[in-house]
């Protein structure tokens, strides 16, 4: 039985929220990708900048830092360095912003590097910033770039399986609560037909 009292066709369904969406501009994925695996054992910590949407995020660049701060450690957020960065960008160029940071994780000992963030990446995470893990392991065979159904970008490099995830945080709060980002990058994947 329908009972619906007002036929309004052009209501959007708001119950599901929209996934995050980060799309990366090839210089930003190479960046992402080559800084992982030169380091690789190591992680490699940086930031993006971009533009941010309704839900969407643009990443132009990605910028390692250059603190070599070595081993598993997970470097904190430096915030007077993401004040500085706005600070030179609202200079040259319009809404292009810090957007987020990004950091490898690697196999250590007997485990794989994964995608998800570990309870010292949530504690440092940035409510509002996008924040992407690409994880560096060593392939087991080749597949080619593509996106899967859980939004992680894929694919091997050399001797490298490279996964990049990512992750969002909505506010600051106790615990493990985030979203999944959705990480696309056409120019390695190709353009796909939208899905909507
Ligand atoms: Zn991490």
């Amino acid at each position: 039985m329908d009972s619906r009292k007002n036929k309004k066709e052009g209501k959007k369904k708001k119950q599901e929220r929209e996934p995050i969406v980060a799309y990366l501009s090839f210089p930003a994925f190479l960046t992402i990708v080559s800084s992982s695996v030169e380091v690789f054992r190591k992680e490699t910590i940086g930031y993006l900048v971009g533009f941010k949407g309704e839900r969407k995020y643009r990443v132009e660049y990605a910028i390692p830092y250059q603190t070599a701060d070595s081993g598993y450690v997970h470097a904190s957020v430096d915030m007077d360095r993401v004040s500085r960065i706005n600070e030179i960008l609202s200079k040259v160029s319009q809404g292009l912003e810090f957007v987020g940071d990004f950091h490898s994780h690697t196999v250590f000992g007997n485990s794989p590097g994964t995608v998800i963030p570990s309870d010292a990446d949530l504690a440092s995470t940035i409510p509002g910033e996008i924040n992407l893990i690409c994880a560096v392991n060593l392939k087991k065979r080749a597949v080619r770039w593509r996106e899967n159904a859980r939004g992680i970008l894929l694919g091997t490099i050399g001797d490298y399986r490279i996964d990049i995830g990512g992750y969002y945080v909505e506010a600051a709060t106790i615990g493990r609560k985030y979203d999944r980002v959705a990480v696309k990058c056409p120019a390695v994947t190709g353009i796909k037909e939208e899905e909507e």
